[in-house]
């Protein structure tokens, strides 16, 4: 330790240097002195090694990649999607799962004699325009993985007219640049599953082009499967270079309306409820709101393979959307229509107000032409075309919508029927 050697000065203990006007030594702390050379040499040297520890940790981080909690994800969630509480909760959870699951893999424990993990892919049930894409779309967007929307009815069996199955890949690959890796946890959004379901629920001997096949063929990349995917879509042609894609850990949610799957419910429920002998209030309310006791049962009863169901463990059901929950989307979400209107005026210097009745006069609009949540966007672009032409070169500096003003537009406009659906 520090020794008083000189009578003005002190050894450094590091190095023995005497103190001197060339190397002064400190008492850093008591009974311990050091020279400022060596002083300089210890500071270094821990800053060293102290960035060598930042970046190995740094190193590691990708691989601890961070994955929002599901109520995190509900809660994103709940930022676009009005209502379908218990589709978004399932969906949380799910999306959670899955990413834990691809976690595990990264960290090289697939093959641990451990839990396995299986794969949570989801199927939403409910009315068209409900919002079973908008639900898969905003994961995406949160997640920050490719998404692809493919509509099953264009697939088809190899060897029929129509895509090949594996061309719903092709989409995912183009929507990430061709980058495999990324593409293989991605999202893929099949619409439309319904229009693929057997005819009858008895097999049927005859081949069902449109039907089975295309299940079975999904079946491959929904189990998780290397499948070659011709990297420009439509069918397979012997000079394509076929790229081959890890389905593994892509995350595939079916969504469909499965219109009159209420009645294969409630067939199921009422033996349920006749057999315990019940017709009270609860009986009514089950029948009331049928889409929400849907099992994988069902699905089968529609013409669903039991193989493909069992491929997608989460099941959920999307409520048909009400008056207000239409009235909701228009204004709540981040980029509700309303909202998207606003900021278009607002770049021209002008405030857009709609009054409550007028907002109610779309809702109506849309009820009435049956069109759901997908109507309201047609419907307010029908009668703002006249203002979005006239405004940005007048001086206006408010803009009020009212009903009148949607009604006397609207009846201008008789082709809207027709057009809005689009
Ligand atoms: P589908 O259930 O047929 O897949 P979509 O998700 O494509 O319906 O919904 C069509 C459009 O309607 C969406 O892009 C969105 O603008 C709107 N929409 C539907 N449901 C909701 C909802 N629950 N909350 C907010 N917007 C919705």
């Amino acid at each position: 330790m520090a020794k008083k050697n000189t009578g003005n000065g002190l050894r450094c203990a590091m190095c023995g240097a005497v103190d001197s006007a060339s190397t002064p030594v400190v008492e850093i702390m008591p009974g311990l002195a050091l020279c400022t050379d060596c002083i300089d040499y210890i500071d270094k040297a821990a800053q060293s090694e102290l960035s060598q520890r930042e970046s190995a940790s740094s190193k590691k981080a990708p691989q601890r990649r961070s994955i929002p909690k599901p109520k995190e994800i509900k809660q994103f969630l709940d930022q676009y999607i009005i209502g379908q509480e218990e589709a978004k909760k399932y969906m949380s959870v799910a999306v959670y799962n899955h990413y834990k699951r691809i976690e595990r893999l990264d960290a090289g424990l697939q093959d641990s004699e451990d839990v396995d993990i299986e794969k949570s892919n989801v199927i939403l049930v409910g009315p068209t325009g409900t919002g079973k894409t908008l639900l898969a779309k905003t994961i995406a967007k949160l997640l920050d993985v490719p998404f692809t929307i493919v509509d099953a009815t264009v697939l088809t069996e190899a060897g029929y007219v129509g895509e090949d199955i594996e061309s719903l890949l092709t989409r995912l690959l183009q929507a990430c640049d061709y980058d495999v890796k990324k593409a293989e946890r991605g999202i893929v959004f099949i619409d439309e599953i319904d229009k693929i379901a057997r005819k009858s629920d008895n097999p049927s001997i005859t081949r069902d082009v449109s039907g089975e096949g295309v299940q079975q063929g999904l079946l491959k990349l929904l189990e998780g499967s290397t499948v070659l995917v011709p990297p420009n879509g439509g069918r397979k042609h012997p000079e394509q270079k076929m790229i081959p894609v890890d389905t593994k850990n892509i995350l595939f949610v079916c969504g469909g309306a499965f219109d009159g799957i209420e009645r294969k419910i409630a067939a199921r429920l009422n033996t349920h409820i006749v057999g315990y002998g019940h017709n009270s209030g609860e009986a009514k309310k089950q029948r009331e709101n049928l889409m929400r006791y849907v099992m994988p049962q069902d699905l089968k009863s529609f013409g669903l393979i039991p193989e493909i169901i069992g491929r997608l463990p989460v099941l959920t059901a999307l409520d048909p959307l009400d008056r207000e929950a239409l009235r909701r989307i228009l204004v709540e979400p981040k980029n509700a229509i309303v909202r998207q209107y606003q900021k278009l005026f607002e770049m021209d210097g002008v405030e857009l107000k709609f009054t409550d009745e007028a907002l109610d006069t779309i809702v109506d609009k849309a009820i009435e032409y049956k069109l759901g949540a997908r109507g309201l966007r047609s419907i307010v672009e029908s009668f703002m075309v006249d203002a979005m032409y006239e405004t940005p070169s007048s001086d206006t500096k408010t803009f009020e919508v009212t009903r009148e003003y949607i009604l006397d537009k609207l009846s201008q406009n008789p082709g809207l029927n027709q057009s809005a659906g689009k």
